[in-house]
């Protein structure tokens, strides 16, 4: 009988898990844990109590079996509920912190969007439109692998024309090439849209040139305008309002006698300086004038080839390069610049 369990050491071992099984529950930090631990202790095969209540079947009295089993179900119950009511205080911290976990504060301001600039050569293109736009102009496009008769021949630029020298041009083949000026739009626009006609062409031009004032690929405004009573103070007053529109009310012009093939009388058109007023300064070579563009009165070779009648019809021409425009008002110093997409240069706003 010695091998069989005494009521006593029964209720020792019971003794000894019970306060075990308390702080384990106590100390468990989480529902896994404390499953762990009700596994270890109440587990229905190998749990430590489990063991101990099995043992009783081997009690041979039956009154002692009867009170064994009553202290050790009293035990078990107590500690059943202690499972379940740290069971649920844990449940309820682990909801809690992943409910934390999940929340969004909606109403914290979100960090600002940064939304991009325009480019300085976008914002003189816009500026372009606007100001033609305004007067009425026609907005008209034309290929960038044009013909070397819309580009040269039409605008007055014959195969012989010492003009041609001056623009190192890309050819494609013997008839095309990668149009210079946006001049090449004129007869093209004559051709379809005939006099009276106002029209303004924006877009890249292509001339093997490279250096600080200068690119390969470049943007040009070209404006023609023609009626029957065109005249020089039309060209000034229009170039006058484009300029002011432009660079501050504050500008003024000045016409300077030039060649052009497409024009004639030509004119080189000056601005006042915008950064002495007229005074003199390094920006304006101490003239207080700065060039801005080519202009004149349109060639009457020219009205003829875009089937215009010259003698009916005069008009006016200009072009216009768009960096340079950008260069004097945003105060650029390299052409490149404006090519590099350094974020650097082209977040600020320039113009504030
Ligand atoms: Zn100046």
């Amino acid at each position: 009988m010695g091998d069989l369990p005494s009521h006593d050491a029964i209720l020792a071992e019971l003794e000894r898990l019970v306060p075990k099984v308390e702080q384990a529950i106590a100390g468990a930090v989480s529902t896994h844990d404390l499953d762990q631990v009700h596994a270890t202790y109440l587990g229905r095969q190998d749990g430590a109590i489990t063991k101990l209540r099995k043992s009783i079947g081997q009690v041979a009295d039956i009154p002692t079996k009867k009170l064994l089993g009553a202290a050790i179900n009293e035990k078990w119950n107590a500690l059943e509920e202690a499972f379940r009511t740290r069971t649920e205080l844990l449940h309820a911290d682990e909801e809690r912190s992943r409910i934390a976990g999940e929340w969004i504060d909606l109403t914290i301001p979100e960090e600002p969007l940064s939304r991009g600039t325009l480019h300085p050569i976008t914002e003189v293109l816009n500026a372009i439109r606007q100001v033609f736009g305004s007067l009425g102009y026609r907005f008209v496009e034309g290929p960038e692998v044009e013909y070397d008769r819309y580009n040269f021949t039409f605008v007055n630029m014959p195969p012989d024309h010492p003009s041609r020298d001056t623009q190192d041009t890309y050819f494609i083949d013997d008839t095309r090439l990668l149009r210079t000026q946006t001049s090449s739009v004129q007869v093209r626009a004559m051709r379809v849209y005939g006099a009276p006609m106002s029209a303004i062409v924006i877009g890249r031009c292509f001339r093997r040139d490279n250096d600080a004032t200068h690119a390969p690929i470049f943007y040009q405004a070209e404006g023609i305008c023609i009626d029957t009573d065109i005249s020089l103070a039309d060209l000034k007053g229009t170039l006058l309002y484009f300029m002011q529109s432009f660079f501050g009310t504050d500008r003024k012009i000045r016409l300077r006698p030039h060649h052009f093939p497409f024009t004639e009388p030509s004119f080189e058109i000056d601005i006042s300086c915008m950064r002495c007023n007229g005074s003199g300064c390094s920006l304006c070579r101490k003239s207080g004038w700065i060039e801005v563009l080519g202009s004149g009165m349109i060639h009457p070779t020219v009205l003829e080839n875009g089937g215009i009648d010259p003698s009916r019809y005069r008009g006016f021409a200009f072009g216009v390069g768009l960096e340079r425009m950008a260069m004097l008002k945003y105060n650029i110093q390299h052409i490149r610049h404006l090519y590099e997409n350094d974020i650097r240069f082209l977040t600020p706003r320039r113009d504030a």
